[in-house]
């Protein structure tokens, strides 16, 4: 039996251990076997996953990462246990520089392989940047299809591996399917017509970091497998949902495409993991998980690998790519463990792969059967963004680019329904499956002036979890229906309106709750999935709420909080949220938009704190997060940051519509020569440079000086005092001028020159 006070003593262990110095693993960790079925193991791994003990299945076992004093718990519990890997972080520096076992491929090396099937196939294949892992490694995924360049109305499928650092096996697979798909396109008919009819999409190195140290975690010491935001919960040292950069950019590749199959690869044990791995019930699409899974299991070279649902087959998590894929995208999404050891013998990496690959080309196939279409406007033909509603299957949203969907189902007669917002609901019944091929359902949808509704939850949390109550987040999608998503006592949820909302003249959400008992929650308005969430008000029940009160000009994420009241493990546990609408008030003709993003050092792309952001005639600074929001003319404008303490600057032209708000991120270049002192022709020269409250601007003999004007970068002109000293000296008073970057124009009776000068204090 576990006794409480082992729960609070291994919380405050936890708490603890995040403020140590980072080492790959947590200082003392250990990697041991604890054999299934005892009680107290139970207790930990099952009963409390919110704890956070790190486990991966291991056949009979369930290997366990303890520090020395979670490993003493442990042993007080009475749990026993077998040590594999006394100390973790000595075992991961015993690989030295290469970081991976000898014969296993290290990161440069997989990015060098990468590299050079792009750069030797470009027509079938392309690179993908993702952003910057921790560790300052870059994410690239790469895409393998004809035309490979553009977004084709072809299924997508994606296979990523390396999710935990140290099991080795399925960056290996990934990049060796790459090599064949690129290799054996134009001789291998079964690859040639699959590059040619779908879009592969392979993201080789989730957490580079992991790889390079042989650590399950990332440069964070979180495991990025419980950092994905569906139904998150604070495990694996997760401190909040999509909090770590390796998770925000397979958010990014998970929510621009729409992958009607996501395979992720593991080790450590054998078996097809599908969702749910945070609930023991079903899923809608359990049957067809089942049913693709064993297509895969049947055609790989296991003889019987098994597959089931996480929850149940292997052990609970919350967090999971899988659930995420599945729970928030509506993707067929699960895990594949391909080797009972985590770091098999370099010997045996081809005979893994071996197995795995015709599988692995067999879901590329899949991916194409079922269902697919695109979903258009019926006036322009012009592709929309639209939730597909399949019999009560999970609902999925088409790509974001071409508008086109594509679904496995099994064999059957189905009801198709989509929804967008601003056009009209359209139903279509008696649609026809049949096996191993697709139907394609193209619809068009009418124009409506109506308002916005969740597009989808892009993540939420029930702390604890609460399975007294389904769980059913794709309630609150679309209008009103009398069908809720029950918040959780203290859950929340955060909700992807599909269109930006602006301060009108009224309110500009309403919450429906539309039940005989109004709960209370708070509701948090931002302009990005991470936020920052600033509070429009608190609502019990169905409530409006204005942009206003959150002081903000725009919004296309809420963030929705119930206020924890009552019971957490009973049915409809919390807020029971019907419905959230966005009102679009038409902007006035000739109105200005906005311009939002981040701003990122091109060099490190890392964000940048402080930048000064201007455009046209506006100002404004990034927050700490490097994120800006300004607003700007419509039409043809230029975007300028700089960071003058780093002799960064960079302007962009984009295009602003009216009343919207466009993202555009800043990437800042190093400018070279910026403490240049002489003109093009050599006529002039400026002194000293940087400059404190005082330059001066020397011509040569020849020529005399007629004009000069002082400007920022984004081209507003200084008011200085200029004083002239004779025709060819001239003294510019900039005491008056922030610190930063300008640029002096200077009229000769010779030439007109510009030249830079940085202010510095
Ligand atoms: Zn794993």
């Amino acid at each position: 039996m576990l006794k409480r006070f082992l729960l609070l003593a291994l919380a405050s262990l936890l708490v603890c251990s995040s403020i140590e110095a980072q080492t790959p693993w947590r200082k003392g960790e250990m990697q041991v076997l604890v054999p299934i079925g005892q009680p107290a193991i139970n207790a930990f791994a099952y009963l409390v996953p919110g704890l956070g003990i790190n486990t991966e299945p291991a056949g009979d076992f369930i290997r366990c990462y303890l520090t020395r004093d979670e490993a003493k718990l442990f042993s007080d519990a009475g749990i026993d246990f077998h040590t594999e890997i006394d100390d973790l972080n000595a075992w991961s520096a015993s690989f030295g520089g290469r970081g991976v076992p000898s014969g296993y491929y290290t990161v440069e090396q997989l990015n060098g392989i990468a590299d050079s099937l792009a750069f030797n196939f470009p027509d079938i294949c392309t690179l993908h940047s993702l952003g910057t892992a921790t560790g300052f490694y870059q994410l690239k995924a790469i895409k393998i299809s004809d035309n490979s360049a553009i977004d084709e109305n072809e299924a997508e499928v994606l296979f990523d591996g390396g999710i935990h650092g140290d099991e080795v096996g399925g960056p290996e697979n990934m990049i060796r399917l790459a090599r064949d798909l690129c290799l054996q396109y134009g001789s291998d008919p079964e690859i040639t017509d699959l590059v040619d009819t779908r879009e592969i999409w392979i993201y080789y190195c989730v957490n580079p970091y992991g790889r390079s140290n042989m650590t399950r975690y990332n440069g964070n010491g979180v495991d990025v497998n419980r950092d994905c935001g569906y139904m998150w919960n604070n495990e694996g040292n997760s401190p909040s949902a999509f909090s770590q950069s390796e998770t925000k950019a397979y958010r990014k590749l998970l929510t621009e495409n729409q992958f009607a199959i996501h395979c992720s690869y593991h080790s450590g044990t054998e078996y097809i993991s599908y969702p749910w791995s945070y609930r023991a019930d079903n899923s809608p699409d359990h049957a067809i998980h089942n049913y693709l899974a064993s297509v895969y299991a049947v055609n790989s070279g296991y003889s019987g690998i098994p597959y089931g649902q996480g929850y149940t087959g292997m052990y609970a998590i919350n967090g999971s790519t899988k659930d995420f894929g599945y729970g928030a995208l509506g993707s067929i999404s699960w895990s594949v463990e391909i080797s009972a050891d985590k770091q098999p013998p370099a010997s045996q990496i081809g005979a893994y792969y071996l197995k795995n690959r015709p599988s692995m080309l067999k879901m590329v196939e899949y991916s194409g059967y079922g269902i697919n279409g695109t979903i258009t406007d019926s006036i322009t033909g012009l592709p929309l963004p639209a939730n597909i509603i399949i019999d009560d299957l999970f609902p999925l949203a088409n790509d974001p680019v071409n508008g086109d969907y594509h679904k496995f189902l099994l064999p059957g007669n189905y009801t198709v329904k989509v929804i967008s917002n601003g056009y009209e609901t359209r139903t279509i019944t008696g649609i026809s499956i049949t096996a191993m091929s697709s139907t394609e359902v193209n619809i068009a949808l009418q124009p409506i002036e109506n308002n916005r509704f969740a597009r989808r939850i892009i993540s939420c949390q029930i702390p604890n979890n609460n399975f007294n109550d389904e769980g059913n987040t794709p309630a609150a999608i679309g209008p009103p229906d009398d069908i809720r998503y029950s918040l959780g006592r203290n859950g929340y949820a955060i909700i992807d309106l599909g269109d930006t909302l602006t301060d009108g003249t009224g309110p500009e959400v309403i919450v429906y709750e539309n039940d005989v008992t109004p709960e209370g929650y708070q509701l948090f308005a931002g302009q990005t999935m991470d936020g920052p969430w600033v509070m429009m008000g608190t609502g019990t029940g169905n409530a409006e709420f204005d942009l206003s009160a959150a002081s903000l000009p725009s919004a296309r994420y809420l963030k929705i909080k119930d206020d924890g009241d009552g019971q957490s493990q009973v049915a409809d546990a919390g807020f029971d949220l019907d419905a959230i609408e966005g009102i679009i008030y038409l902007p006035p003709v000739d109105s200005t938009g906005f311009i939002a993003g981040t701003v990122y050092s091109a060099e490190f792309q890392t964000p940048v704190a402080g930048a000064a952001i201007t455009c046209g005639t506006r100002f404004t600074v990034s927050d700490e997060n490097g994120y800006f929001i300004i607003e700007a003319d419509t039409g043809n404008v230029e975007i300028c940051g700089e960071f003058p303490q780093m002799f960064m600057y960079d302007c962009d032209p984009v295009v602003v519509a009216p009343g919207d708000t466009l993202l555009h991120d800043l990437y800042l270049p190093v400018q070279e020569g910026i403490s240049e002192t002489t003109s093009d022709f050599g006529n002039l020269v400026v002194s000293p440079n940087p400059a404190n409250d005082f330059a001066s601007i020397t011509a040569n003999g020849l020529t005399g000086i007629l004009d000069c004007e002082v400007y920022t970068l984004g081209g507003q002109i200084q008011q200085c005092h200029v004083s002239y000293h004779g025709s060819s000296i001239l003294t510019i008073n900039t005491s008056e001028l922030t610190p930063g970057i300008y640029f002096i124009r200077i009229l000769t009776n010779r030439e007109a020159s510009t030249l830079k000068l940085l202010i510095q204090r």
